[in-house]
């Protein structure tokens, strides 16, 4: 069995030969009647993956905790935009919209939300998602749509779903990764010449270059959206906070890969059908928040994050309202959400954030004597 778009992009192979990963990429999870994020479920546990808002309220909680502390540090810009990018199903906002109403009212009342979505259905379900806090909200498809104001910005899982391109090392040359047809009109991996420029990381590899048949990874699409969102803060003034699952450090390797019902298949046979993504490299990004002039904080985990933000006293607080097995499901949360361990996201994600000006809160660096 093939999905509709698996159909659908061998035609379009046949007809006018192979794609790059990054066009294959942007049909599987973008095409707006089959694509993934326009047709299906993602998430949840009936869906393919979990991520941190719906894992625990906890997170939106802190997230709601670091805006309030990012709002005072900015001296409390009012209105200001409140935004977030590529919010899902909706929990972190509502989550955060209600830490803010009871710890940080005067903040949230100088707020404007914004929810920047490119998916008309998860657009659909956020709204009906955050209706009952009967706020004022405004749902924009690209961020260059949003107006000019003070704007914090957190994105959770945004730019692992932004599509990458893929590079093969083949007789000391790198090739572009292509999808084409192989056998029995298959999709399959195909080579071609270089589809744009090369990061300049990757070309500084040395003489001897990288051992033949290595893949490498890069993303000018998530580099070029971290740039749009940088120039943002740079010229309306504001912060952003970043949290997606990746690596410090750019460097050679394939983490592309696709995700369905919680289980991993094979990344080209289910377009549409199953969810695509690849560890972001945030040293990439945060060369781009930094380009515009913006402070950018050092690449903090998850868990260290949330831990500075202060995870263990607020499941303390939720776990003293309940009984023992309301207690040993808070314990496993944090666990999920700040352990190192198989299956948990501590250090496998990274936080970084941007300001248009220094902060002192996380991933910030605390000031000195503190
Ligand atoms: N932040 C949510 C959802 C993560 S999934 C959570 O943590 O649960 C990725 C989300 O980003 C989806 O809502 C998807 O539709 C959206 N998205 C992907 N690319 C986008 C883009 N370029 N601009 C805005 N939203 C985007």
């Amino acid at each position: 069995m093939t999905t509709p778009l698996y159909e659908s992009i061998a035609e379009d192979i046949a007809a006018s030969g192979p794609m790059t990963i990054e066009r294959f990429w942007q049909i599987a999870l973008f095409d707006r009647k089959h694509g993934y994020y326009s047709a299906r479920e993602p998430f949840g546990r009936s869906g393919d993956f979990t991520t941190a808002p719906e894992i625990s309220q906890m997170f939106g909680e802190l997230i709601g905790a670091w805006i309030a502390g990012a709002w005072d540090q900015l001296r409390r810009p009012s209105p200001f935009l409140l935004t977030e990018i590529g919010p899902g199903r909706g929990t972190l906002m509502a989550d955060i919209v209600r830490t803010l109403r009871s710890a940080a009212p005067a903040c949230l009342a100088a707020a404007r939300i914004r929810l920047v979505e490119t998916s008309e259905r998860l657009a659909a379900l956020q709204a009906v998602r955050l209706e009952p806090f009967d706020l004022p909200i405004r749902r924009v498809r690209r961020i260059g749509e949003i107006e000019d104001l003070p704007m914090i910005l957190v994105a959770n899982e945004l730019f692992d779903a932004v599509p990458i391109r893929q590079v093969v090392r083949h007789g000391g040359r790198w090739h572009e990764r292509m999808v084409g047809l192989g056998e029995a009109g298959r999709l399959a991996f195909l080579t071609g010449r270089p589809a744009g420029p090369l990061p300049a990381w990757l070309i500084a590899g040395g003489r001897s270059g990288p051992d033949e048949g290595t893949i490498a990874e890069f993303s000018p699409a998530r580099e070029g959206l971290a740039a749009e969102i940088s120039q943002r803060i740079a010229r309306q003034g504001g912060a952003g906070l970043f949290i997606d699952y990746g690596h410090a450090r750019s460097a050679v390797g394939d983490s592309f890969q696709a995700v369905r019902e919680h289980a991993f298949v094979p990344v080209l046979d289910d377009p549409g059908e199953a969810d695509l993504t690849s560890h972001v490299d945030f040293s990439a990004i945060s060369q781009r928040f930094s380009a515009c002039g913006n402070t950018v904080s050092p690449i903090e985990t998850q868990g260290a994050f949330l831990l500075r933000m202060g995870l263990l006293e607020r499941a303390g607080a939720l776990g003293a309202r309940l009984d023992e097995a309301g207690r040993e499901a808070i314990r496993n949360d944090v666990q999920r959400l700040a352990g190192s361990g198989e299956g948990d996201m501590g250090a496998l994600f990274k936080v970084v954030a941007a300001a248009h000006s220094p902060l002192t809160i996380p991933p910030f660096a605390a000031p000195a004597g503190d």
